[in-house]
């Protein structure tokens, strides 16, 4: 029987669609996938099983590996810690360009997998001294109950919980994710309502809605707008997106503006350093405070400066802090300015 498997769980994540025919719906994303008995939604990792919604992939690993939280990119949370990185199979977005299609675009496969219970891969955390956790690589939402079980332990062990994702869960989940500890989130904005609708038939406003969720529940968000050459480069989509990070969430959310490289079916050239620069200009000018270009060999990019007197504050080589410059309540010890950092400094 599938569903004895110790990958497959049930999932309380679904409501009844159709009673006598068995159709459910998924409501973990906002895909919300109506689902026969026997369909898979379009994640590969919740299928109707006899009229009830399983994950069918839960703790199954593509991936655990240690990482800095610079690399997330996450600049202003628990800056210089390292957090224990894992990801599972598959998405519920089909980007072209992704670049991490090996994982995002590839069913689960118990052969291909490593299988860790929470309680396990929270063990691994502390006994390699990370600070906390990150859920990345591919779109942890779609393994969300293996990430509420994993918070419930880590929580207790002191680490902290952080995601990378494209920001496309239910209020539902969000709010599931905030009471199991999940703080820290780097989000993805794909680019303007264009690109959402040509490329992944999805709503973008939604990204604003959810990220907004995590800041008045007193979460920490950095948003990241890879900069797609002819699918989300031009002035009127990213003023689009300029527009609405500081109507949704405000100057102080970091915004990272990374730079694109040709992957999977995706063949433009990697997007020019003008451009982001450009885009980073009219950002500061619209009145964002921390605006990073990634991605690229310049680091200066990726330093913080204080938002009112410019100095240099907090300089990153190689996804590492190399230089402090805050007092210790995160103020610029020039100007006073209160900069927006979340959790401590690590100084190791
Ligand atoms: S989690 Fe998967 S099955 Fe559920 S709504 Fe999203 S894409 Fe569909």
């Amino acid at each position: 029987m599938v569903y004895e498997k110790e990958y497959v769980k049930p999932s309380p994540f679904y409501e009844v669609y159709d009673e006598k025919k068995k159709i459910i719906r998924c409501t973990v994303c906002e895909r919300r996938c109506v689902l026969a008995p026997g369909l898979t939604g379009i994640c590969w990792n919740h299928k109707n099983i006899g009229g009830k919604l399983y994950n069918i992939a839960y703790g199954l690993l593509s991936a655990v590996e240690p990482r800095p939280i610079e690399i997330k990119p996450l600049f202003h949370y628990y800056p210089n810690s390292i957090a224990l990185t894992f990801s599972g199979w598959g998405c519920n977005f089909r980007c072209p360009w992704c670049q991490n299609y090996h994982i995002s675009w590839s069913k689960p496969d118990p052969d291909k997998s490593i299988y860790m219970e929470p309680r396990k891969l929270v063990e691994l955390a502390k006994k390699l001294k990370n600070h906390g956790l990150c859920a990345s690589f591919n779109e942890p939402t779609i393994h969300l109950e293996y990430l509420l079980d994993v918070g419930e332990y880590a929580v207790k062990q002191g680490l902290y919980l952080t995601m990378v994702t494209n920001g496309y869960m239910t209020l539902k989940t969000i709010k599931y994710l905030l009471r199991h500890g999940y703080t820290g989130f780097s989000i993805d904005i794909k680019g303007c309502p264009y690109t959402y609708k040509k490329y992944l038939s999805a709503n973008p406003l939604i990204i604003y809605r959810n990220t907004k969720t995590i800041l008045d529940h007193g979460g920490h968000a950095e948003m990241v707008y890879l900069v797609v050459p002819k699918a989300n480069d031009w002035r009127e989509c990213y003023e689009w997106i300029i527009d609405n990070h500081l109507k949704y969430l405000g100057e102080n959310v970091p915004l990272h503006i990374n730079r694109y490289y040709p992957a999977n079916k995706y063949y433009e050239p990697p997007t020019n350093i003008s451009k982001l620069v450009e885009i980073k200009r009219e950002a500061e000018k619209a009145g964002i405070d921390y605006v990073y270009i990634g991605n690229t060999p310049y680091e200066e990019y990726e330093y913080t400066r204080c938002p009112r007197c410019g100095k240099v504050l907090i300089v990153r080589r190689n996804y590492r802090v190399i230089k402090w410059n805050l007092t210790k309540d995160h103020r610029c010890p020039r100007c006073g300015y209160k900069i927006n950092i979340y959790g401590e400094y690590i100084h190791k």
